[in-house]
């Protein structure tokens, strides 16, 4: 196993796959990454944020059901 450069989905820019992550993934059964670490970052942080408002609205729901009820 060796180094990889990789060219990231996202922004386009080359960023290594390095040795220690290719070992990680092929432990998880994943495939190749298709972005950098750092887009990887910003999608995790878009999704928990997407959760999060998600999380948010069901509670606003329900209380509005109690002040109906
Ligand atoms: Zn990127």
């Amino acid at each position: 196993m060796k180094n990889e450069i990789l060219t990231c989905k996202d922004c386009h820019r080359e960023f290594v796959f390095y040795v220690k992550e290719q070992r990680r993934f092929l432990s998880k059964d994943w495939k190749d990454p298709k972005r950098c670490p750092e887009c990887r970052k910003k999608r995790k942080k878009t999704y928990t944020g997407t959760m999060n408002c998600r999380k948010r609205l069901v509670h606003d729901i329900i209380r509005l059901k109690e002040m109906a009820a």
